[in-house]
């Protein structure tokens, strides 16, 4: 009796160790969700003082998003990880649009998830979650705003906060570039953590540099120009489709970058010696399937 309740307390503590190591991750801000299983997506256009969405331009863009989500979960399916977006969670249309004055680079993002939810009719994000049934605790829940603004065109950036991330996507035509598949999975992947990896305040050009030798088609860099992009194996490690760390992951930890102390690294000298993470996975041997595979569909 004794030692089948002693079991079942074992069995427990397992269940929840073996849940965290697959679906949270510490970073210094906050334990990022892995991006697999379903994650919820809640998507919507922004009106601004300074532009507002045609139809046309909004087709693009849904399009757009459901290349990108395709691409994701085939990417992820490439490190073994199931992967599904649910779009059509809430009672919120998805795709809606609202109106917001500003949304400015380096808004508090708190705030702008408060003006976000008053313009859907919630008092706030509890109101909006309750009323939605949604649990956050078991369920992962990311929004991405398109927002049309004379704000920088291709300029984005994603926002975390110990709610929900929210990603925000600017949309101009203007200049000819286009805001493309590439671009919004780059943005979703920073709401699981992924970090920057071309040079910029994430990266010195030495480590910028660095990072397009090992992951020369890494979507983490620069996306414009390279239409043959993939989660890089950093990427994916950040993301929690993997937890095989590499000796040289940690040299791209955009703390370190600033000059601060990296918090999380501890935890990730770790992870890589314990047994704690439980998925083994053969880098190398990936490596070399991916390149098979591209030389594959090349001939
Ligand atoms: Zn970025």
């Amino acid at each position: 009796m004794k030692s089948k309740m002693l079991f079942s307390v074992l069995l427990i503590f397992f269940k929840i160790f073996i849940s965290q190591g697959q679906n949270f991750k510490p970073s210094k801000e906050k334990l990022y969700q892995s991006m697999t299983g379903e994650v919820h997506i809640l998507t919507l256009f922004v009106d601004t003082q300074n532009n507002y969405w045609e139809d046309d331009e909004k087709e693009y863009y849904k399009k757009q998003l459901a290349k990108s989500q395709n691409w994701l979960v085939e990417e992820a399916e490439f490190y073994e990880q199931e992967l599904e977006f649910n779009n059509e969670t809430f009672f919120v249309d998805n795709y809606e649009t609202i109106y917001l004055e500003k949304v400015r680079r380096g808004d508090y993002p708190k705030r702008t998830i408060a003006k976000v939810m008053d313009e859907l009719g919630y008092t706030d994000l509890d109101d909006f979650l309750k009323r939605n049934y949604f649990d956050f605790k078991v369920q992962k829940l990311k929004l991405l705003l398109f927002v049309k603004s004379l704000d920088r065109s291709h300029a984005y950036n994603s926002f975390s906060n110990s709610d929900l991330d929210i990603s925000v996507v600017y949309c101009q035509h203007s200049n000819g570039m286009v805001t493309d598949h590439y671009v919004i999975s780059h943005e979703v992947l920073h709401q699981f953590g992924a970090w920057d990896l071309y040079h910029g305040q994430s990266q010195t050009l030495k480590n910028a540099e660095k990072a397009k030798e090992i992951f020369p088609n890494s979507i983490m860099a620069n996306t414009f120009f390279n239409k043959n992009l993939n989660v890089d194996e950093l990427t994916a490690w950040r993301v929690g489709w993997h937890y095989e760390m590499g000796d040289e992951y940690m040299d791209f930890d955009p703390a370190k970058s600033r000059g601060k102390p990296t918090a999380n690294e501890k935890y990730k000298r770790k992870s890589k010696t314990g047994k704690s993470d439980g998925i083994k996975f053969d880098l190398k041997n990936l490596r070399r399937k991916k390149k098979e595979e591209k030389e594959k569909s090349n001939n």
